[in-house]
């Protein structure tokens, strides 16, 4: 068993074990406590780590992060960190992306099975295929893509800028847009680009907060304002709603998470419903205590963003397990398509 400074990895899970939850092997007493938080701290030091949260993330790993934000705000704290190991508590293919921007730092995962459903709907050898069908295509990638796909994109964006990096692009170039349909569909509606192609590829915890929930809340709560991620589902719907006065246009909002919590810090509301991951309501009531945010839909709760367990960050720092392998020739490709996405400019944003 691994020891570090006279702590087992067996020992700390025996001594927190008053809540049982499943975890990693030798993890399984684990819990989120004030004496976990105070180790991870300790373990975070001795590594001389740099400790990520995604928005999305448990409450407690959010709390024990030196930074809480999205995925590429985060990687770009991993690229500037003075530190040699990146922990990314976030999906794989975020821990990527930070590989891919700091090759030469050792960026670790707590867990590598915490996929993503959104990056899992595009393939690179559909994505080959794609741009076989259309040569001469500007590939336009969303940063909820593997390193591969990456590799074979033109300039990935984010929800934030995703209408800059399509504006960018000479009005008489086709445009490919993957994976996200609802994305890409807000992108079209507001560039009014016709030859811009949309893959149909969804998050299936997006997608599942739908327009029917959306109406109901908002008519349920008819003061408040609307925060609503333009991967979900109900992005349209929130329109349609403004656009029939049903709810009044001033108060639907479509925001990346970054944006939303600009948002929170401004709004004159004291009720705010929002449609994304419930995991954002954490980061919502720290920016702003006094409003009451709701979720739209309380069981969007993404599994892989929540297979990073307490248990599985205390592993992670006590194993220095699992890391993420990037091959150097794809990391070089994906880099271009980020960095170009940041010349164009609003960098923030995404998931
Ligand atoms: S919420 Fe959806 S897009 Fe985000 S990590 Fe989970 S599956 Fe992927």
């Amino acid at each position: 068993m691994t020891v570090l400074n006279g702590t087992t990895a067996g020992d700390l899970a025996g001594r927190m074990a008053d809540q049982i939850l499943d975890g990693p092997d030798g993890y399984s007493g684990v819990v989120g406590d004030a004496e976990w938080a105070a180790e991870i701290r300790r373990l975070v030091d001795q590594r001389g780590a740099t400790l990520l949260a995604h928005n999305y993330q448990l409450p407690e790993i959010q709390d024990v992060a030196d930074h809480v934000g999205d995925s590429l705000a985060l990687s770009r704290i991993a690229a500037d960190a003075p530190e040699d190991t990146i922990v990314f508590c976030g999906v794989h293919f975020m821990a990527e992306t930070a590989k891919i921007l700091s090759p030469d730092k050792t960026v670790l995962i707590p867990d590598q099975r915490a996929g993503c459903s959104l990056a899992d709907s595009i393939t690179v050898d559909e994505l080959r295929a794609w741009k076989d069908e259309y040569p001469d295509a500007v590939v336009v990638s969303y940063v909820n893509t593997t390193a591969a796909v990456k590799a074979l994109t033109d300039i990935c964006c984010t929800s934030a800028n995703a209408v800059d990096v399509v504006a960018s692009i000479p009005a008489d170039r086709e445009v490919l847009f993957c994976p996200d349909q609802f994305l890409g569909a807000h992108v079209r509606r507001v560039t009014g680009r016709t030859n811009m192609h949309i893959w149909a590829g969804e998050c299936h915890v997006h997608a599942g907060i739908n327009g029917d929930e959306l109406a109901d809340q908002a008519r349920s709560h008819p003061d408040a304002e609307l925060f609503v991620h333009p991967e979900c589902g109900c992005a349209t719907s929130a329109l349609y709603l403004a656009g029939e006065g049903a709810v009044p246009e001033e108060r639907v909002k479509i925001l990346s998470t970054g944006g939303m919590l600009d948002a929170a810090r401004e709004t004159g509301a004291s009720q705010v419903l929002v449609a994304t991951e419930i995991g954002m309501l954490h980061q919502l009531r720290r920016a702003a205590p006094e409003v009451d945010f709701l979720a739209v839909n309380d069981r969007a709760s993404c599994r892989y963003m929540k297979m990073i367990t307490p248990a599985a960050l205390l592993r992670c720092l006590v194993e220095g397990a699992d890391e993420v392998h990037v091959d150097p020739e794809t990391a070089r490709l994906g880099r271009a398509s980020v960095q170009r996405m940041i010349a164009i400019g609003q960098p923030g944003g995404g998931e």
